[in-house]
């Protein structure tokens, strides 16, 4: 299951930054994904459910914020409708995804001693 990996990632780096705070728990992980990241929040919630267990993570809450795609022209940075053509309506420029494929660990509930 690929969202396994990403909850496995995802306390690896949640970990990081509890030894890097000397936290003592956990409260709150906050994550952003993406709208075109691939990742189901059904099933993300259901590995970090089942992923948890046993991590500085078992009593934190997992929060989800989606993150809606967004499409900017590469050259002159105009942003772009979803769904449109793939060339600037202004310029003629290539168009790039500029946000919506991403996941990102946003924001950390710790308890610190
Ligand atoms: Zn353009």
């Amino acid at each position: 299951m690929h969202e396994y990996s990403i909850v496995q990632a995802l306390v690896n780096q949640v970990e990081e930054q509890v030894r890097r705070h000397q936290a003592r728990a956990v409260h709150a992980v906050c994550v952003q994904v993406g709208a075109l990241s691939g990742v189901d929040v059904g099933l993300l919630k259901t590995a970090y459910d089942l992923f948890r267990e046993d991590t500085i993570c078992a009593r934190a809450e997992l929060k989800v914020e989606p993150v809606e795609a967004r499409w900017e022209c590469r050259a002159c940075r105009a942003e772009l409708a979803p769904g449109g053509p793939l060339t600037c309506d202004r310029c003629g420029g290539a168009v790039r995804l500029a946000q919506g494929d991403e996941i990102v660990l946003a924001k950390l509930e710790l308890e610190v001693a």
